[in-house]
């Protein structure tokens, strides 16, 4: 039986970055919710004693980066799409047990339909990127009818291992490319799946290596749009940030824990406020 968890935390390091809090607070106090949600910064060495007493405690919430993958490795249930990815991002306490699932997926599905205005087929698709995030993008795509990919990654080994994942559980294409540019030639739809523009001005990829009709989706998400999506835009590309990616990947936690949908446009409304939060 799942219980009304007694705390939400957001588990990363660092977590001050986040605009979780503030959104899931506002849906919280708009459902009548006696909860708080809390960025809970937990250093690697820590996790499995933290994640321990959470789990003693009935504690419920996200996981960020660094730890999506180990919390995997600890849950002692996994829902299909945890496994799929092979990481965490949401979690709760059901008799018990630490559950953990995936909501990022659900997450970029969300994020492309609204990016496209369309859903995606026939789509091939440039991933940049090959972390937790880049796994959740693969997962997505390889539901999509006809689609095929190319990763490019700095760490090419990691590429290999993430395509060779996404061969052995669906039957989705993937290719890996020896280049950002590569990657992008004849992409539909570009995806950044690194860290790159969180900090800073460097892009993950040339815009000027784009097809002319890509939509460009960076996960990344910044107050005012990041690099990317500023000069995709300069050159006419259909782009956004990570922005409603993020929102539903948490709007769907929130049901998971409190069995109840949240107001999105609750969610949305606190983060449009346009204040930085880096
Ligand atoms: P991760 O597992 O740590 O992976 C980071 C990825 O970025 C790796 O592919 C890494 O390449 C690459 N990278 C980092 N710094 C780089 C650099 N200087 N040059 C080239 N590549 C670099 O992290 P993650 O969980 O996948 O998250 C990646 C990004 O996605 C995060 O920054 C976050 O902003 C975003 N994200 C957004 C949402 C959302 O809801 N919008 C959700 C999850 C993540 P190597 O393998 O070579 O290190």
């Amino acid at each position: 039986m799942i219980r009304r968890p007694s705390r939400l935390v957001l588990l990363g390091h660092p977590v001050l970055h986040s605009l979780s809090p503030r959104f899931q607070n506002a849906a919280l106090r708009a459902a009548g919710i006696p909860l708080v949600y809390e960025g809970l910064d937990v250093a690697p060495r820590d996790l499995e004693p933290v994640l321990r007493g959470l789990r003693a405690d009935g504690v419920a919430g996200n996981v960020t980066i660094p730890h999506k993958e180990r919390v995997a490795a600890i849950c002692d249930t996994l829902t299909a799409d945890a496994r799929r990815a092979g990481a965490v991002n949401t979690f709760w306490v059901e008799d018990g047990r630490l559950v953990g699932d995936n909501t990022d997926i659900a997450g970029v599905r969300a994020a492309v339909r609204r990016l496209l205005g369309r859903p995606p087929e026939h789509l091939p698709v440039g991933l940049l990127g090959a972390g937790g995030a880049a796994a959740a993008v693969v997962c997505a795509a390889a539901e999509w009818p006809g689609a095929s990919i190319a990763i490019y990654n700095r760490t090419r080994a990691r590429a290999e291992e993430l395509a060779a994942r996404a061969r052995a559980v669906s039957e989705v294409e993937v290719q890996v490319a020896a280049s950002a540019a590569d990657a992008v030639r004849e992409a539909a739809l570009v995806v950044n799946a690194t860290s790159i523009g969180l900090h800073g001005d460097a892009l993950p990829v040339e815009p000027e290596h784009l097809a002319p009709s890509a939509a460009v989706l960076d996960l990344v998400y910044r107050p005012g749009g990041t690099e990317l999506v500023l000069a995709a835009r300069a050159l006419g590309h259909a782009a956004d940030d990570g922005l409603a990616m993020l929102i539903e990947q948490g709007a769907l936690s929130f049901e998971r824990w409190l069995g109840v949908a949240p107001d999105r446009e609750v969610m949305w409304s606190s983060v449009r406020d346009g204040s930085r939060v880096d």
